[in-house]
């Protein structure tokens, strides 16, 4: 039974190590990112109040990102666990999922925080603009969203390191190593914390 998160600024690959810390611990990716892209595209109602958020770099308000998370981990397949990757991105984010968590008696185990320099991050995001079509991956709307990671979500990752489940990863470099720095963190992290169900 793990519950992880993972925290990272935009541009750190933080979705793709999502996929592959999850698939080595046996646990669902959640993304909300994704979530919302993929609403985006099907042109729910949740996805065409999101898109104009998502297209300008903003975060979704949190009436709607909190129910999105709270019902997604209602779901069976997140019983045993999962690895959030995108919530909580805000302190008041992270009370919410405090709360969410204590009313099914669980809790985070280990944050893992992404890190990596600016100047590189926008250098990926380029790049990724190349191979992917994201609206929110150009330049202008690219420095929005790290300003906010800046001054908001660096705010969660000091919640979380005050009550010591940080767990921090060098993001730069070669992505499989960085998987395999990842998942030896966290598992040296959970066996010196005795592990608990
Ligand atoms: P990145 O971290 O690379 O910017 P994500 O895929 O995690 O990309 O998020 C993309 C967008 O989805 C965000 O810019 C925001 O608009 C929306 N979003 C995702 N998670 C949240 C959240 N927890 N709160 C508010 N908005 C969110």
């Amino acid at each position: 039974m793990t519950r992880l998160l993972i925290i990272g600024p935009p541009g750190s690959g933080k979705g793709t190590q999502a996929e592959h810390v999850a698939r080595h611990f046996g646990i669902p990716a959640v993304s909300t990112g994704d979530i919302f892209r993929s609403n985006v595209s099907d042109e729910t109602p949740l996805g065409k109040e999101a898109a104009k958020y998502l297209d300008d770099g903003l975060f979704v308000p949190d009436h709607l990102t909190n129910a999105l998370v709270k019902d997604r981990l209602l779901d069976a397949d997140v019983e045993a666990g999962f690895l959030l990757d995108g919530f909580p991105r805000t302190a008041p984010q992270v009370t919410e999922l405090d709360n969410m968590l204590r009313s099914q008696g669980k809790r985070v185990d280990a944050v893992i925080e992404l890190r990596a320099p600016d100047a590189e991050l926008e250098q990926r995001m380029l790049q990724r603009a190349k191979e992917q079509s994201r609206k929110d991956d150009t330049v202008d709307v690219f420095r929005r969203r790290l300003d906010l990671y800046h001054r908001e979500t660096h705010e969660v990752v000091s919640v979380y390191a005050g009550r010591g489940l940080v767990v921090s990863v060098d993001g730069s470099g070669d992505p499989g190593e960085i998987t395999e720095a990842a998942i030896a963190a966290v598992e040296h992290f959970l066996n010196g914390q005795g592990g608990h169900p």
